[in-house]
């Protein structure tokens, strides 16, 4: 049997009539940019998440660019957020020239709350909590209290956690429709979200060129229309999503109990499933097992952790993602069960 890590043609396949009506209604219509397809689409994700705004931009990528710069991040400023995330988290901070302070991760794969306090100096301006495979990165709320006292702003990279409950306490929260995100577009897409109507409106005109007055520099970031139309017919599926991923977690929980060696990532209340990292000092040799298996497998999509932390390393070295989504049929999530216990038990 062969296990793909994504199926972004069983997607498609599966709701192609709607996908192909909702595209071939924007080309009739010529609605190609800063349509009604878009605005539908920001505000089924507002009220999905639960906040007053949603800003549809280019990428995740460029949620949290425009979010920090919305903020007003500049050059001489510091942002903290984990080691132990995807490079774009940190490379916004300094595509604006300020300071990216990374802290170590722990063995949830998120960064901690006193990691955060050490970090924090006279030039910290925000953080950047990341809800890293779907589980939110929390944090307390007298943390939350002192970072306002302080006026450092948090920005959520919740690329990986569309739907998970317990997030949103920061001023903006940042999403990506990548294809092979929870909520995948068929190309390049993302998004931010916020109760703050001044900073939304801004955030309007920067992905837009800054047309109101040309008082400063914008950018071109918009949702593209056609993308929009996509998502709003697989964001009205999204519970069934959600379900049909942690369906596919829990099997994995039930199968993998009595293994020994294999760490399983947290099933923690709230979270969803981007992503299922299972851990293990032999994940090479596992990784390689799997795939003469049929069985594909991801080590992961940070090679390496940016600045060399001792969490963030070791996690590198031992962390596997095995296939999870809501294209996976029944027979293969047993069969990839069945051949990471065959692995253990043959050692
Ligand atoms: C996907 C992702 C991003 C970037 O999103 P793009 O839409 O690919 O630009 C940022 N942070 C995390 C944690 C992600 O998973």
């Amino acid at each position: 049997m062969e296990v793909k890590f994504v199926h972004p043609k069983r997607a498609y396949q599966a709701r192609q009539q709607e996908l192909d009506a909702a595209w071939r209604s924007v080309n009739s219509r010529g609605a190609y940019i800063l349509q009604a397809d878009g605005e539908e689409f920001e505000s089924r994700l507002a009220h999905l998440v639960g906040k007053k705004h949603a800003i549809g931009v280019n990428s995740g990528t460029d949620a949290l660019y425009l979010s920090l710069w919305a903020l007003g991040i500049k050059q001489g400023d510091e942002v903290i957020t984990s080691a132990h995330t995807f490079v774009a988290s940190a490379q916004v901070i300094a595509q604006l020239g300020a300071t990216p302070v990374l802290v170590d991760c722990h063995d949830d794969l998120l960064m901690h709350e006193e990691d955060v306090r050490y970090a924090i100096t006279d030039k910290t301006k925000a953080i950047i909590p990341i809800h890293l495979t779907g589980d939110v990165s929390r944090l307390s709320d007298d943390l939350l209290y002192d970072l306002k006292e302080k006026k450092i702003h948090s920005v959520e990279d919740a690329c990986q956690a569309l739907g998970a409950k317990g997030l949103g306490y920061g001023i903006t929260q940042c999403w990506s429709f990548y294809p092979f995100k929870i909520l995948g577009s068929h190309g390049d897409a993302g998004a931010i979200t916020t109760d703050d109507d001044a900073l939304a409106a801004e955030l309007r005109e920067l992905r837009n060129h800054y047309k109101k007055d040309y008082s400063k520099w914008g950018i071109n970031s918009r949702l593209d229309n056609i993308q929009a139309a996509i998502l709003n017919v697989k964001i009205k599926y999204i519970q069934d999503t959600l379900f049909k991923r942690e369906q596919v977690a829990l099997k994995y929980r039930e199968g993998f109990k009595d293994v020994e060696g294999l760490k399983l990532p947290e099933f923690t209340h709230g979270r969803v499933w981007q992503d299922f990292i299972i851990r293990t000092s032999r994940r090479d040799e596992l990784y390689q097992f799997l795939k003469e298996s049929g069985i594909e497998t991801m080590k992961n999509d940070y090679p390496m952790p940016i600045p060399k932390l001792e969490n963030a390393i070791k996690i590198e070295s031992e962390t596997l993602r095995i296939p999870c989504n809501e294209w996976l049929k029944q027979p293969e999530v047993e069969y990839v069960i069945e051949v990471i216990k065959s692995f253990y038990e043959k050692a």
